[in-house]
C-alpha cells in the first residue's frame, strides 16, 4: 500500500517536473523559442494562435469618428529595466488615459526594433508601446512609430541610463515623462488585438499614433545594442477585424 502511494507520488512529481521544465522553455525571437513556436512552449500561450493577434499591417481603414484619447499623464517613469526581451520604463501610479468611458492607468512603456506594426505596408526602425490597464485588468496599448531624424527628448531622458544587459535595472534620478515620446498630434488608428509577446492575450485595445516621431540614429542604435537582435513579432493575420481611422 505504502509502496504504491509512493510510486504514484513519484510519478506525479516526475510529470510535474517535466511540465515545468517544458513551460520554462525560453521564448524569444529566434531558434526553439521563436514566435512560430510560442503556442507550443506552454499551454499558457494558447492565445498565440488566436484570430485577433498583434502586430498587424494597418491598412484598409474604415473611416470613423474616433473620440480623442484624453491624456492625464505626469512625469512618472521611475525605473528602466532590460528584461532580455525589451527595454522597459516602469511608471509610478497617477498617470492615465480616458477612452471608451474608462480610465486606463499607464503601467510601463517599452520598445521594439524594428517596428512590430506596419502602417500601409511600411515598417519603422523603432516602435514604442505604452501599456495601460483599467481597474478590471483590461489592457490598452498606445503605439508610437519612430523614424530616424532629430533626437527624441523623451528617449534622451530614458536612454541616459539604458541598461545594457539582461536583468539590469536602474532607478531614474529625475522622472521620465511618457508624453515626451508621443507626437504633438494624438490622432490614432484603432483596432482590436493582443499582447505581442507570450501569453499573447487577446482583448487588447490598440491605438496607433498616426504621426510618427523621430529618434536619432544613435538612439535607435543604442536600443538595438541592448537587444542583440530584432525583438519584433512577425505580422499576424487581420482576419475579420476592422481597423478604424
Ligand atoms: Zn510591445
Amino acid at each position: 500500500m505504502k509502496k504504491s502511494i509512493l510510486l504514484a507520488c513519484a510519478m506525479i512529481a516526475s510529470t510535474t517536473s517535466f511540465a515545468s521544465e517544458h513551460e520554462h522553455a525560453h521564448w524569444g525571437y529566434t531558434g526553439d523559442g521563436a514566435p512560430e513556436n510560442w503556442a507550443s512552449l506552454t499551454g499558457d500561450n494558447f492565445a498565440c494562435t488566436g484570430k485577433n493577434q498583434s502586430p498587424i499591417n494597418l491598412t484598409g481603414f474604415i473611416e470613423s469618428e474616433l473620440a480623442p484619447i484624453v491624456f492625464h499623464y505626469q512625469a512618472g517613469g521611475n525605473e528602466i529595466v532590460n528584461n532580455g526581451h525589451t527595454v522597459q520604463v516602469n511608471y509610478q501610479k497617477g498617470s492615465y488615459i480616458e477612452i471608451d468611458g474608462k480610465q486606463f492607468n499607464l503601467l510601463q512603456f517599452h520598445f521594439h526594433a524594428p517596428s512590430e506594426n506596419h502602417i500601409n505596408g511600411e515598417a519603422y526602425p523603432l516602435e514604442g508601446h505604452l501599456v495601460h490597464a483599467d481597474k478590471d485588468g483590461n489592457l490598452a496599448v498606445i503605439a508610437v512609430m519612430f523614424k530616424e531624424g532629430y533626437e527624441n527628448k523623451g528617449l534622451a531622458a530614458a536612454w541616459k541610463q539604458i541598461p545594457m544587459h539582461e536583468g539590469d535595472k536602474h532607478a531614474f534620478s529625475a522622472s521620465v515623462d511618457a508624453l515626451d515620446i508621443l507626437p504633438e498630434n494624438k490622432d490614432y488608428y484603432r483596432f482590436n488585438g493582443s499582447l505581442t509577446t507570450p501569453p499573447c492575450s487577446e482583448g487588447v485595445r490598440w491605438f496607433v499614433m498616426k504621426e510618427a516621431v523621430t529618434a536619432s540614429k544613435a538612439q535607435i542604435e543604442a536600443f538595438k545594442a541592448t537587444m542583440h537582435g530584432a525583438n519584433n513579432r512577425p505580422l499576424q493575420d487581420v482576419n475579420s477585424r476592422v481597423i478604424l481611422k
